[in-house]
């Protein structure tokens, strides 16, 4: 595949193409140690270099960094920090078409949404930015006897343990809170996709974000995400990942008390009612389960169609996925790119073979694409039932999961037969249907007539097995901050005598 931001994108990786890349500690670029792990180009196959697992000494500099660069950080002057983190913004919309190249090149996304998900990531540095200021503020809580207030005080240094499929915009999602909040941070990308992590960490310190603020580490899940986890020097660790994933961080954090976050899996329902806007309906369906080659936690891989409007949906749908546009990430028409990782490739593929013995019907797709790098056939199943692996288990693809119900009630009771509750989607244009489906849904977000629109104060998380914690505005300072409660006595009351 030949493209010109492709050659961008190769030769901004300069000697990272024959040494290792290593880590961000202190301030300083570190090339590392560890055990080097190969980077791979999804579109191509082609190995692009390498990156280190961290030693355990790195990762112990990476957590003592944050640690000595914390009381600084948390004492100074929220107006400084926003200026601080609006200049990183200004800097990552500077340099937003090389983050974008970035992760087309090594994460497999396509160029017609990474361009917006780098600005998306200054958007997310500026609304935090605003917010520092106002971090601490706390509650005045007045009794008879004395005025109780509350106070919000960063909690420490934190983890940020990121996946591969949008790695840049939420590395910032959970980087630019944190920093407001006045926490230090040590940053691990995921080890499928690690360049784009290292081209923040220098922003943040052209910025002139002091050093230690923020590290960044690369390694594997198993070892330098582990011993990150189950260090005494992290006070929090917000993760981004699969649900299994999750657990095994809260076992990981359990003996050091960890505070944790957690955005994980969906398996996430679009519930078409009959007397919905079908054109619209359809429009975000596509959109949500095959923009970013269906690695979207928030996609809406189960498609409940009601059955008197089944088949024709089905039909159109089906049409639809056909003349999907699959191909170069970096060609700006191109609209479903190739899946990350072989093994992933591998674990996406083994669906069909599923879906075939489970009885549903293989409308579209379902095939590995022949020739170099990971694609997969944009994939549509229909005719499933709720009992079925590919209605139950995040496929994490292109693959949509079709299936008829027959009324409201019925409509619920499978939209929430899955372990997951991140994101349902409903399309009625009954006000009180749409009011009660969205009620009875166990979901963390719920979008009536529309795909996945993000309102950055809006709080971001999922219920079930998708998550713990929200993201956004105050949630997300709730989460890095310790709120302290100061109660001031008038002088009015008695104190109990003891022993007197
Ligand atoms: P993953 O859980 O395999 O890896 C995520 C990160 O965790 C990587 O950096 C990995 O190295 C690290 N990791 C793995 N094992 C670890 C361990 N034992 N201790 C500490 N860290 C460890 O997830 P993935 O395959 O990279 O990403 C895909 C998943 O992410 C999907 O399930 C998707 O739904 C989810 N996701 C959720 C959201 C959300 O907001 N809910 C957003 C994006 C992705």
């Amino acid at each position: 595949m030949a493209h010109p931001r492709r050659d961008n994108a190769l030769s901004r990786l300069g000697a990272h193409r024959t040494r290792p890349l290593g880590h961000f500690i202190d301030g300083q670029a570190v090339d590392g140690e560890g055990q080097a792990f190969d980077v791979t180009e999804p579109a191509t196959g082609e190995v692009l270099g390498q990156a280190r697992d961290a030693t355990e000494a790195e990762l112990n500099a990476a957590v003592a960094a944050a640690k000595s660069a914390f009381p600084a950080w948390a004492a100074i002057s929220g107006d400084r920090r926003r200026a601080l983190l609006h200049r990183v913004a200004d800097l990552i919309v500077a340099r937003a078409d090389e983050i974008a190249e970035t992760e087309c090149l090594d994460a497999g996304q396509c160029w017609r949404f990474m361009s917006k998900a780098a600005l998306r990531g200054a958007e997310n540095f500026r609304y935090f930015a605003d917010l520092a200021p106002g971090a601490a503020d706390g509650q005045s809580l007045p009794a008879a006897d004395h005025l109780n207030f509350t106070t919000r005080h960063p909690i420490g240094p934190v983890a940020v343990i990121t996946p591969w499929n949008t790695p840049f915009m939420l590395s910032t999602w959970k980087i630019a809170p944190a920093l407001a909040a006045g926490c230090t941070v040590v940053h691990k990308p995921a080890e499928w996709s690690p360049y784009s992590a290292r081209l923040l960490v220098e922003i943040a310190h052209e910025a002139g974000l002091p050093p230690g603020v923020l590290n960044s580490i690369n390694g594997l899940g198993e070892t330098t995400g582990r011993r990150l986890t189950e260090h005494p020097g992290i006070k929090a660790v917000a993760f981004v990942g699969e649900s299994k994933t999750g657990s095994a961080i809260m076992r990981q954090g359990s003996q050091t008390l960890k505070r944790v976050h957690f955005e994980l899996g969906g398996k996430n329902p679009v519930v078409v009612f009959d007397d919905a806007d079908l054109d619209k309906a359809l429009d975000a369906a596509i959109f949500m389960i095959y923009s970013l080659n269906g690695q979207r936690c928030t996609s809406s891989s189960r498609l409940l169609v009601q059955r008197s409007i089944y088949e024709g949906f089905i039909a159109r749908a089906a049409e639809r996925v056909k003349r999907l546009n699959v191909g170069d990430p970096f060609d700006p028409a191109t609209e479903v790119g190739p899946l990350i990782h072989p093994r992933h490739l591998d674990k996406v593929a083994s669906y069909t073979e599923i879906a075939r013995q489970d009885g549903a019907r293989i409308v579209v797709g379902g095939e590995r694409i022949a020739g170099s790098g990971y694609f997969f056939q944009p994939t549509l199943f229909a005719d499933a039932d709720a009992s079925m692996r590919i209605a139950q288990e995040e496929i994490f693809g292109p693959v949509l999961t079709a299936m008829p119900f027959d009324d409201e009630a019925d409509a619920i009771s499978i939209a929430n037969d899955v372990q997951y509750g991140l994101t349902a989607y409903v399309w009625t244009n009954d006000v009180g249907r749409a009011l009660r489906v969205a009620n009875a849904l166990e979901a963390g977000m719920v979008w009536v007539n529309s795909e996945n629109v993000r309102h950055l104060p809006t709080p971001f998380g999922g219920a079930k097995a998708s998550g713990i914690g929200r993201d956004g505005g105050d949630w997300s300072f709730d989460f890095y901050m310790e709120t302290k409660t100061v109660a001031l006595a008038y002088g009015t009351h008695t104190v109990p005598r003891l022993g007197a």
